[in-house]
């Protein structure tokens, strides 16, 4: 092993026993016979119910719902806290929606508006093509494109960049992608996916609830048409990751049925990968009724996420959306997967974010390791690891590591 190079291959799969861990674990004390019970049936590694979730997301005081939610995610990942290098680039600002929540759309004939040509594209990938294993693709509802132009955009970049996985494309822009281009979801998929798409990244799932959607996001895919979208990418294996956005003008009751309906679809299919909720960012949206999400609902929500989705691997700590301190904060109370190196953002940066968009590995490495985590980057799939380390960790769950 060099000296001069930290990386270390990391040869492991994740532990598909994680739930006799929990039953190992003692359950923290709470005063609230209710709640008591609640918890109790959790670290016996029963599911929750829809009620119960709603009433541990309201009425449990945080410090408990962060135990409960970092033992269970250091139930099946131990102190492992992924990342990956990875770079945004958004193929289009213009769309033909005006979803209020969203302060990224721009009319076709915006000044500001651009629809990044192949060259565009490629471009904007070159400089980083060394250095990042994903680009993460998404954008407007193009008034023009058919799917013939994310095909020649995907087919080139990964004919120039064969090691970069393509994550791209929300349910919304396959959608659109199938009106425009007049067939079905399924063959747009199946295109998509011979031209080089690897990973749906689950976006525009917002709250699954059709009467906020036509509140908040009129005119965009209704529940039923994501959740269909994602079913037909997991049947065609395409793996993706499902989102949330929270803090509109959603019920704690809307969040949780959100859940159950991503909870159910993942155990017909499994093909989630991850889970991503982040609040709403308030900045030039016209959403004035928004209620708005605290510190404290976020890590909230992250804890609850964790419990409910018992089936999805990965919950991720949207670093883009939450900012450095609580997204790291945000991996003591379940989250395990801590977003990428990311590059360059535009969606959550106009809407008011200011996390940090220059990183290197070293310094999202830092903020792991500041709360006892061990950093491991990750591919796009979660299929290949490596453990990120300048000394030898002390707790490695007992799996084999592979010294290059
Ligand atoms: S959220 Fe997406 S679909 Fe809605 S306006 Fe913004 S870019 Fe368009």
């Amino acid at each position: 092993m060099s000296n001069n190079n930290p990386w270390i291959n990391h040869n492991f799969t994740i532990d598909d026993k994680w739930e006799n861990n929990i039953l190992g674990m003692s359950p923290p004390i709470v005063n609230d016979p209710i709640l008591t019970n609640i918890v109790s049936n959790i670290y016996s590694g029963k599911r929750i119910s829809n009620e119960d979730a709603v009433i541990l997301h309201d009425m449990c005081d945080l410090p408990t719902l962060a135990i409960i939610g970092n033992d269970l995610k250091n139930a099946r990942h131990g102190s492992h806290v992924y990342y990956n290098r990875n770079l945004h680039v958004n193929t289009t600002n213009v769309c033909v929606l005006a979803c209020r929540f969203c302060a990224f759309r721009r009319g076709p004939k915006s000044n500001d508006a651009y629809s990044l040509s192949k060259s565009d594209y490629i471009e904007k990938i070159q400089p980083y093509s060394e250095i990042i294993t994903e680009v993460h693709s998404v954008g407007g509802l193009h008034n023009e494109w058919t799917i013939d132009h994310y095909e020649e955009l995907f087919r080139t970049a990964k004919h120039k960049f064969p090691n970069i996985s393509i994550k791209a494309l929300t349910a919304v822009e396959i959608k659109h992608l199938s009106t425009m281009s007049n067939i079905p979801v399924t063959e747009v998929l199946i295109r998509l996916k011979d031209s080089g798409l690897d990973v749906l990244p689950g976006g525009g799932a917002e709250i699954l609830d059709d009467d906020i959607r036509n509140i908040i996001c009129k005119g965009k895919e209704s529940s039923a048409e994501y959740i269909s979208i994602h079913r037909t990418a997991h049947e065609l294996g395409i793996p993706s990751n499902c989102t949330m956005l929270f803090g509109t003008i959603e019920t704690t009751k809307d969040r949780i049925n959100h859940l159950e309906k991503l909870r159910k679809l993942q155990d017909e299919t499994g093909g989630f990968q991850c889970f991503v909720p982040y609040p709403f960012l308030a900045d030039h949206t016209r959403l004035p009724e928004a209620e708005l999400a605290s510190a404290n609902e976020i890590l909230r929500v992250i804890a609850i996420s964790r419990i409910m989705l018992d089936n999805i691997p990965h919950i991720k700590s949207y670093r883009m959306n939450l900012g450095d301190d609580i997204a790291t904060l945000a991996l003591l109370h379940g989250a395990d997967d801590f977003d990428g190196t990311v590059g360059r953002e535009e969606i959550m940066h106009l809407a008011g974010s200011n996390a940090e968009l220059n990183h290197l590995d070293v310094n999202l490495t830092d903020l792991i390791i500041s709360i006892g985590g061990i950093p491991i980057e990750r591919n796009t799939m979660y299929s290949k690891f490596r453990l990120f380390r300048r000394d030898p960790p002390d707790d490695n769950m007992g799996l084999p590591i592979a010294y290059s």
